[in-house]
């Protein structure tokens, strides 16, 4: 589908990533049908899309008059048919591969013949979820990262069958949002979690094996790679728990083993210790 005639977007899935979608796009103009199962989640995320909002107008980032006309482009529904009329189409359900293969399938029968699939997700090959829809050519990864409304870069990536139309129309229309994107093959991880995940584990090795306390890792890194936040303080922002499944999607899908998770992550996961979400993880949050 050429670039200008897309006038609306369906976003699936309204949690963390799928309310920060949804805003970027609204915020550039766009129609956006914002989908979930629940109304109490299409809530929430309105909730928070007014509240960032709020934010940027605070900052003189958005003039207050804009605001009415961001929201009301926002169209929440719980109902899936209601994407039939969608030109391009985001996924960002929970990062399952059933939740994903059921969504996408019904997605790909909705969804007019000429319109783009793409999907955000963090770990799972491109190429397999491609193959779940019967637009292999018009699927592609568009991996925003996380807080969506202020980070800039977008991964696009071409799995084995994506057109080259789909992947200039994609990496336009990242461009249409004030983003940047980057174009990525698909494989593990993609660039940035293959070289961000190792990096943490490999802080969290220095944490378990004495090299150093958490605060001293994350000084390291902060005040002489001037990385804006420590891998730990990362790791915790990320949740503990999704930086094991990403070293794991790395492990099994590269067969190398430098990618194992470090012993101490696990047993922080184990013990429920997640980040930022359970309050405490390598740092403790009231
Ligand atoms: P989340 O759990 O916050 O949100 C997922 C939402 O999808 C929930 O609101 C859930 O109710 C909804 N949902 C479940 N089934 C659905 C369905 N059938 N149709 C529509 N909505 C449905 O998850 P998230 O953190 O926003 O992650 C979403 C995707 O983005 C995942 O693939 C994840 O890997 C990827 N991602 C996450 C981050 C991050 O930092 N959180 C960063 C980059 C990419």
């Amino acid at each position: 589908m050429a670039i200008d005639s897309i006038k609306s977007v369906a976003v699936l899935g309204a949690g963390t990533m799928g309310n920060g979608i949804a805003q970027v796009f609204a915020r550039a103009g766009y129609q956006v049908i914002l989908r979930d199962v629940e109304q109490r989640f299409l809530d929430r995320a309105l909730e928070t899309i007014a509240k960032n909002l709020d934010r940027e107008i605070k900052k003189g980032k958005l003039p207050e008059r804009d605001k009415g006309a961001v929201l009301k482009r926002l169209e929440p529904v719980t109902d899936m048919s209601a994407i039939a009329a969608a030109d391009f189409i985001v996924e960002a359900v929970p990062e399952k591969i059933e939740i994903k293969r059921a969504v996408l399938g019904e997605a790909d029968r909705l969804a007019r013949p000429e319109v783009i699939l793409a999907s955000n997700t963090s770990s799972i090959s491109m190429t397999t979820l491609a193959a779940t829809t019967k637009r292999p050519d018009r699927f592609v990864g568009m991996h925003f990262m996380n807080p969506v409304p202020v980070m800039v870069l977008v991964e696009v990536i071409r799995a084995l069958e994506t057109s080259d139309v789909t992947f200039e129309t994609t990496m336009k229309l990242a461009e249409k949002l004030g983003k940047n994107p980057v174009a990525v093959n698909d494989a593990p991880g993609f660039v940035s979690n293959r070289v961000l995940m190792p990096l943490i584990n490999e802080a969290v090795y220095c944490v378990m094996e004495g090299v150093a306390s958490v605060e001293a890792v994350d000084a390291v890194m902060k005040t002489g790679m001037n990385h804006p936040m420590g891998p730990l303080e990362l790791a915790d922002f990320i949740g503990l728990d999704v930086c094991m499944d990403i070293l794991q999607v790395l492990q099994e899908g590269l067969g190398d083993p430098k990618y194992r998770a470090c012993p101490l992550l696990k047993k922080y996961v184990a013990a429920g210790w997640l980040g930022r979400k359970s309050g405490r993880g390598f740092y403790k949050y009231s």
